[in-house]
C-alpha cells in the first residue's frame, strides 16, 4: 500500500512540477514577444535571457544556423502557423523528410514557401531521402521540389543509415553533380543505429558535410561518442542533434534521482525537458539541435531554453548521469550491430525499438506505425515468435528484447 502510494504522490509531483516550469515560460520568453510588440520588458527574468535566438556556424559549410532547429515530423499542412512562428523568433533550421507524415511534412513546407515565397531565403532547409540509388535519390530530390515548392535544397540527408558502406562513391557523384547543378548546396546523412562508427567513418570522407545523429545525456558521455564527435569537428563536418530527450522505450519507473533533478531543474527555471537540451547544446561541437516541434507549447518552452543563458549546473549534470544509468535498461541506444548480428540480421531490433518510442513517448501511434509497416511483412509476422536470448545476453544496457518486441506486435499491428 505505501509503495503505491509514493508512486502516486512521486508522479503528481513530477507532473506538477512539469506544469510549473512550463508556466515559467511566460517570464522567459515574453522579451522576445515585447520586442514584436514594441513594448518594453520589466521582468525580473530578462536579465537572464537573450532577445535572439542564438546561432553557430554548420562546420565547413560556414553557414550560421539557429541551435534550436524545428523538427516536422508532423502534418504541417494543417498546422502552418509553427512554420511562421518558428521564423518570427528565429528558428531557422527547418528539418524535413520524405517520409515524414505520409509527405504533409513538406507539403506543408511548399504551402508555406508558395504564400510567403521571400521567406525561402532565410530558411536553411533540411530533407532527407530513404533511398540509396542514384535514380531513387534523383526520384525523391525531384518529389521533394514539388511538394516543397522550391527548386533548391540547403542540406540533403541519405536518411537513418546504419552502416556507413550505405553511401559510396557513387553516391558521392551524385551529391557532387547536384552540388553543380545548384540543386542541393550540402549532402550528408542521418543516423540512429551505430551512430558513433558511421561518423568516425564519415570523419574520413571529405564529401560529407552534414550528419544528424542521436545525441542526449544518456549517449554525450560515452568515450566513442566523445571521439567521433571530436573526429567529425576536426573534419569540419556540421553536426545536429536529433532524439535529444533521450526518450526510452520500456516503461519508466519514476526514481527518487529523477525527483531531485527536476527539483534541481525548476529552481534553474527549466523543465525537466528544457535541460535536457541544455544539456546537449552545452557541447559547442553541435550546431543544431532538431527538436520535434509539433505544437505552439512545445515550439515556446524550447524557444525560452535556447533564449535562457542560465547554465545547468556540474551537480545536476552528475544527477542527470546517475538518472541516465538507474533507467539505462529503459532506453536503446542504436548500437544495433550488437543485438542484430546476434540474431543473424532477421529482425530490425533497432527499428522495432524507436517504433516503441514513438509510440510511448511522443504518443503519436501513426507515426510509429508507418515506420514498423516499412518492415518487410514477413518479419513482422515472425518477429514475436523469435528466441531472443541471444540478443539479450549481448545487450550491453540488459534491455528486455523480447518483450519488447512483442509489445511492438501487439500494439503496433
Ligand atoms: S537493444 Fe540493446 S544492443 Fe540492441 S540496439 Fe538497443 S541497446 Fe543496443
Amino acid at each position: 500500500m505505501s509503495d503505491n502510494i509514493n508512486t502516486q504522490s512521486r508522479r503528481s509531483f513530477l507532473k506538477t512540477a512539469g506544469i510549473a516550469g512550463v508556466t515559467g515560460i511566460g517570464a522567459i520568453i515574453s522579451p522576445i514577444l515585447s520586442e514584436a510588440s514594441g513594448e518594453k520588458d520589466d521582468s525580473a527574468q530578462s536579465s537572464k535571457a537573450l532577445t535572439k535566438m542564438p546561432t553557430r556556424t554548420f562546420g565547413r559549410t560556414g553557414v550560421d544556423v539557429s541551435i534550436l532547429g524545428l523538427g516536422t515530423m508532423f502534418d504541417v499542412v494543417s498546422n502552418q502557423l509553427m512554420l511562421k512562428q518558428a521564423l518570427k523568433w528565429g528558428v531557422n533550421y527547418w528539418d524535413t523528410a520524405d517520409c515524414y507524415s505520409g509527405g504533409n511534412s513538406e507539403k506543408g513546407m511548399g504551402k508555406f514557401f508558395a504564400k510567403y515565397p521571400e521567406t525561402r531565403k532565410d530558411v536553411f532547409l533540411v530533407t532527407k531521402s530513404c533511398a540509396r540509388s542514384t535514380d531513387g535519390m534523383t526520384r525523391l530530390l525531384n518529389q521533394s521540389f514539388d511538394r516543397m515548392q522550391t527548386n533548391y535544397i540547403d542540406l540533403y540527408f541519405a536518411h537513418g543509415i546504419k552502416d556507413i558502406s550505405e553511401i559510396n562513391d557513387d553516391t558521392r557523384r551524385w551529391a557532387e553533380d547536384a552540388k553543380k547543378a545548384g540543386k542541393i548546396k550540402y549532402f550528408g546523412f542521418s543516423t540512429h543505429s551505430n551512430m558513433e562508427k558511421c561518423m568516425m567513418a564519415a570523419s574520413k570522407m571529405d564529401w560529407i558535410d552534414g550528419i544528424m545523429m542521436t545525441y542526449n545525456y544518456r549517449i554525450m558521455h560515452t568515450s566513442a561518442m566523445k571521439e567521433a564527435l571530436a573526429a567529425c569537428t576536426e573534419s569540419k563536418i556540421g553536426l545536429t542533434a536529433m532524439k535529444t530527450q533521450g526518450m526510452g522505450q520500456a516503461a519508466n519507473s519514476d526514481t527518487e534521482t529523477q525527483i531531485e533533478m527536476v527539483d534541481s531543474f525548476m529552481k534553474l527555471g527549466y523543465t525537466d525537458m528544457q535541460a535536457r537540451l541544455k544539456l546537449v547544446w552545452e557541447n559547442p561541437k553541435i550546431a543544431s539541435i532538431a527538436s520535434q516541434m509539433p505544437n505552439m507549447t512545445i515550439l515556446a518552452a524550447n524557444t525560452a531554453a535556447a533564449l535562457n543563458t542560465t547554465k545547468i549546473s556540474g551537480t545536476d549534470q552528475i544527477l542527470t548521469r546517475q538518472y541516465a544509468m538507474e533507467t539505462a535498461s529503459t532506453y536503446c541506444r542504436g548500437c544495433t550491430d550488437i543485438c542484430e548480428s546476434a540474431l543473424g540480421g532477421e529482425i530490425p531490433v533497432g527499428d522495432v525499438m524507436r517504433c516503441l518510442m514513438y509510440h510511448r513517448q511522443y504518443n503519436d501511434k501513426e507515426l510509429a506505425k508507418s515506420v514498423f509497416y516499412q518492415i518487410p511483412e514477413q518479419t513482422r509476422r515472425s518477429m514475436a515468435g523469435i528466441d531472443y536470448s541471444r540478443a539479450e545476453k549481448k545487450c550491453p544496457h540488459n534491455m528486455d528484447i523480447a518483450n519488447l518486441m512483442k509489445e511492438a506486435v501487439e500494439q503496433l499491428v
